[in-house]
């Protein structure tokens, strides 16, 4: 490490939260957590925090003002920043997705040809229009995008779209998606601080890993392991230990988190009894 590393943050906004708490999860949270607060030192770790927009932190990051920063991919592709998306962080999922009020005719994006399309994210939208080959007039405004239809201002939208419950509220129905996007660690290109960018990855990554999986323990008479090992969607090797009771067995396995609503049942008819989920703290594969 060559010094102190910097980490831009957003301050404010829907991937405000959610970046604070993988920071916290991942032992390293800001000394002064205060609302106001426009910089900050971390605990436990040699990094200095700034607190800016989530669409600043592209610009600062390709620009050397910090060495890495938490944003949205739409907002680095937006922006288009030169910089290198270092960690997919699982949070501030999105789709960019094309809509028109619902009396329209349209039900794809190839049919968007010829109209006006409003939205507040113009390059990445053009960008994708282009690579389908669909020649639209982009019509481009800074916010309340779903109303443009409504308002004459354009025959649809291109706009990032989560629940969709925005959508349907505003009488606009999704006739595709353009891009999908999530929160993103970015670093700078070239950067001579590598070692300092490595640790932050795998340190965040562990606690991104550790989400999406959870610890499972069940025990299971010997003669019916098989069946057990058989339905436990792992990549590894479960581990199996010898109980106390002889004949029977404890099976130890690390299971995908979005498995486990249909796994319980499985291993309970293949014989596995005082089945257990733990949380997972950190994984480093
Ligand atoms: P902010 O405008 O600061 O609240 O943050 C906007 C960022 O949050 C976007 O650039 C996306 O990366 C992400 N995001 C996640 N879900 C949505 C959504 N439904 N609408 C807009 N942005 C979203």
């Amino acid at each position: 490490m060559t010094g102190r590393m910097t980490l831009a943050l957003p301050s404010k906004g829907r991937l405000r939260e959610p970046s604070w708490a993988l920071l916290e999860a991942s032992g390293v949270s800001p000394q002064e957590p205060g609302e106001r607060v426009l910089q900050a030192h971390c605990r436990n770790a040699d990094i200095d925090l700034l607190f800016v927009r989530a669409d600043d932190v592209p610009e600062y990051v390709q620009d050397g003002v910090v060495d890495c920063g938490i944003t949205g991919l739409d907002l680095v592709l937006e922006r288009e920043c030169s910089v290198e998306v270092l960690l997919r962080l699982g949070f501030g999922t999105c789709s960019l997705q094309a809509a028109v009020s619902s009396e329209d005719a349209a039900t794809c994006i190839e049919d968007l040809g010829g109209r006006r399309v409003a939205t507040s994210h113009p390059r990445v939208a053009a960008k994708a229009l282009t690579e389908r080959g669909v020649a639209a007039e982009i019509v481009s405004v800074a916010g309340s995008v779903e109303i443009a239809p409504r308002l004459g201002l354009a025959d649809a939208i291109i706009d990032l779209v989560s629940t969709g419950s925005t959508l349907r509220t505003n009488g606009l129905r999704s006739i595709g998606v353009l891009f999908e996007s999530e929160a993103v660690l970015i670093g700078r290109v070239n950067s001579k601080d590598f070692e300092a960018r490595r640790v932050l990855t795998t340190v965040l990554g562990s606690v991104i890993n550790a989400r999406a999986n959870r610890y499972l323990l069940c025990n299971v008479a010997k003669d019916r392991l098989g069946e057990v090992t058989a339905v436990l969607p792992t990549v590894g090797s479960p581990t199996v230990m010898d109980l106390a009771t002889p004949g029977v067995v404890a099976v130890h396995a690390l299971v995908p988190a979005a498995d486990i609503w249909s796994l319980l049942p499985k291993l309970e008819a293949a014989g596995a009894s005082s089945i257990i989920t733990l949380p997972v703290e950190r994984l480093v594969p």
